[in-house]
């Protein structure tokens, strides 16, 4: 299995690996270890360039497929051999603000239910930007400063980003993880890896987020729409 050091180093922009697997199907590398991140819980995937020799391959996008992180490369370049080194370097621009999109989004959720008790149901991202689904029936427009007010206040407070990786059992046994669905996870998962904004929201996550809620800046937001009468959208934007 590739290790994938994004789950414990989301800073991590390079890395050196081993072509374990090549896919001629997808035109699609799996690694030895990636800081690739293959998409998934609304993040979009990465890309970047795989480095062999003094050749750079530009990485399309990346993809789990029954488990294992597909890196789909440009289909102008040969697939590389079977234990090839590589160099591994992600578009870190991309990537960092999509860190901080998610993380946005993270405080979002905190805010929304500590401050109105409503739950998350749903969200998506691209950089910069993303929408956020809640059952939230009392939502509506006069709302809307006062949540944004409420973002950015905790955001400025620099409160740390944590992320553990627990045994199941013990995630079960979090109060507040509950509410986020995780009873949702497969029954074979042994680990859980588990993200908390130290005060305010701890979620069941895979994806990537920065360290520290400062680094998010200014968030704004931009619109929200009733999809039902409990089921409202909220959009965010970062500066
Ligand atoms: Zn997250």
């Amino acid at each position: 299995m590739t290790i994938l050091l994004y789950q414990t180093d989301s800073y991590t922009q390079s890395f050196q690996a081993i072509v374990s697997v090549i896919d001629p199907e997808t035109h699609g590398i799996i690694l030895d270890q990636t800081a690739f991140y293959p998409g998934g819980g609304g993040q979009p995937s990465d890309n970047g360039w795989l480095q062999s020799n003094l050749i750079e391959i530009p990485v399309l996008r990346v993809k789990k497929i029954e488990g294992q992180v597909f890196h789909i490369i440009d289909p102008a370049y040969p697939l590389l051999q079977p234990g090839s080194q590589v160099i591994g370097r992600i578009n870190w621009e991309l990537r960092y603000q999509l860190m901080r999109t998610h993380t946005a989004m993270h405080i979002l959720c905190g805010v929304i239910f500590r401050n109105y008790g409503a739950s998350v149901t749903g969200g998506d991202m691209d950089p910069l930007k993303g929408r956020m689904d809640f059952e939230f029936e009392t939502m509506q427009k006069e709302l809307v400063n006062e949540i944004e007010n409420a973002v950015n206040f905790e955001a400025a407070r620099s409160l740390p980003v944590r992320v553990a990786i627990l045994p199941r059992e013990d995630a079960f046994k979090i109060p507040d993880l509950i509410r986020t669905k995780i009873n949702l996870l497969p029954e074979g998962i042994p680990f859980v890896r588990v993200v908390e904004i130290v005060g305010l929201d701890l979620q069941a996550d895979g994806g990537t987020h920065v360290r520290n809620t400062s680094e998010v800046g200014r968030i704004r937001i931009v619109d929200y729409k009733s999809k039902g009468k409990i089921n409202k959208r909220i959009y965010i934007e970062l500066e």
